[in-house]
């Protein structure tokens, strides 16, 4: 965006942009085009994932599927930085990376490749569920369709990116009539049997009726039906965010976790870049967080160290040279965190209680399902105070099982000091989260100071 303002580290303008930028990106490969476009507006260049890295100064992006990595080397003009030119790798001792990670996907329901199902006079849609999502939050919302089309164009594939926001899907809950024992018994889903979105009416005679998914989807693409070649292809709110609340100061909205996170990043590296501590700033927005994160885009697997070896070859560092900059690296985690809820204030460790809009939350286990300890923690304080950002610290109650999130796994696979952190939510993994317009910006001001000097 052309017109990034300066003062995007206030409340109004983060949360305002936040919104948009939600909005914008319903899939990974929609959120990280999101991405890619601030950063190229802010200087950032394409550099092909096949291509050889450049060993020029400047600021670089690689984007494949639903990730992105972007960072700067050298500087590319901006003044008064302490990073202003290319590092010779002779005379200089190291070039630590200062990693801030996120992950652009959420649990939803994506469609299969034999979708189509006729059931009792409906038209359905067969979806897989994706992470563990709370079903019962995608009942009765009015769902659009968006994601990735690989299609046949002159006898090669191509992906096209879709996204149609008409309300085209939908799951009705049964009906209490029918569904006597609800009220004592709760509400139990089969994510097999009870999950299906309903999408037309088979004794409707208008022509759409009949069409097959594949059809549809050509239509959404341009191409002919046989040219369709495979689909990633999910399910979306189709309600915007909103800022909700008596006092405006709390953000409503899907996917949240985690690009919540991943916007205040790209929101703090565009601020960062014009005056940089002495280590290189790196942003990596990984896919598949929320199943797992093995895969060729996650963060378990080769796919962060590849990138930072070849930012070092193509620099001049040697393999030992690299090792010893990722010795001397640090990471920042940055994915949601859990908000004391008030109706289960119960289910949270009493002395932990994580209060939205009170600051930037810094999460520990002993058991290492976060990778935070008293290092990287401090490390982590410390540029919250530089940024006059207060913090919090969440800890999991010891008779619940503790979540996880990308830190202990880009720590374990690059053995580099990490810090799990993030800003309180609540209703992680429901179809609409909530958060604080106030957490973005500390974030966001946690994360400049993260990549300052
Ligand atoms: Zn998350």
């Amino acid at each position: 965006m052309s017109d990034f303002p300066k003062n995007h580290s206030t409340p109004e303008a983060i949360s305002t942009r936040l919104l948009r930028d939600l909005e914008a990106s319903p899939t990974p490969y929609h959120a990280v085009e999101r991405a890619s476009s601030l950063l190229s507006a802010a200087g950032f260049t394409y550099v092909g994932y096949g291509d050889a890295f450049p060993a020029e100064p400047g600021r670089y992006l690689v984007l494949v599927g639903g990730a992105l990595v972007a960072w700067v080397q050298g500087d590319s003009g901006s003044s008064g930085a302490p990073y202003e030119k290319a590092p010779d790798p002779a005379s200089d001792p190291s070039q630590a990376f200062t990693i801030v990670g996120a992950h652009t996907d959420s649990p939803n329901l994506r469609v299969r490749s034999n979708p189509d199902i006729e059931s009792a006079g409906w038209g359905q849609i067969g979806v897989e569920t994706y992470g563990s999502l709370l079903l019962n939050s995608w009942l009765d919302r009015d769902l659009g369709l968006a994601g990735r089309v690989s299609v046949l164009v002159n006898g090669e594939p191509r992906q096209v990116l879709i996204r149609d926001d008409r309300p085209l899907l939908r799951i009705p809950q049964l009906a209490i009539h029918l569904d006597r024992d609800i009220r004592e018994k709760g509400l139990k889903l089969n994510p097999q049997t009870q999950m299906t979105p309903l999408w037309s009416l088979l004794s409707c005679d208008s022509d759409s009726s009949q069409l097959s998914f594949r059809e549809y989807l050509a239509g959404l693409a341009g191409v002919e039906a046989e040219d369709i070649l495979a689909w990633d292809l999910m399910a979306f709110d189709t309600q915007a965010p909103a800022i909700v609340g008596r006092d405006a100061d709390m953000i409503s909205s899907a996917r949240i976790d985690n690009l919540l996170s991943t916007f205040c990043a790209v929101y703090a590296l565009i601020e960062a870049v014009d005056n940089l501590g002495p280590s290189m700033p790196v942003l990596v927005l990984y896919d598949h967080e929320e199943v797992g994160s093995e895969s060729s885009t996650g963060a378990s697997g080769a796919f962060l160290g590849a990138i930072l070896e070849r930012i070092g070859a193509a620099t001049g560092r040697d393999r030992s040279q690299h090792l010893r900059d990722l010795a001397l690296s640090f990471v920042v985690s940055a994915d949601g965190a859990h908000a004391t809820n008030p109706n289960y204030a119960d289910k949270h460790e009493p002395n932990h209680h994580i209060i939205m809009n009170a600051g930037v939350v810094v999460k520990r286990n002993s058991n290492q399902r976060y990778a935070s300890d008293a290092s990287s923690e401090a490390r982590f304080r410390a540029a919250c105070t530089r940024a006059g950002v207060p913090v919090q610290t969440y800890i999991h109650r010891n008779d619940l099982p503790c979540g996880s999130t990308i830190g202990p796994i880009t720590s374990g696979e690059l053995a580099v000091s990490t810090v799990d952190i993030g800003a309180p939510q609540l209703a992680m993994h429901s179809i609409r989260e909530l958060a604080g317009v106030s957490d973005a910006q500390y974030l966001t001001r946690a994360l400049v100071a993260v990549w300052g000097p």
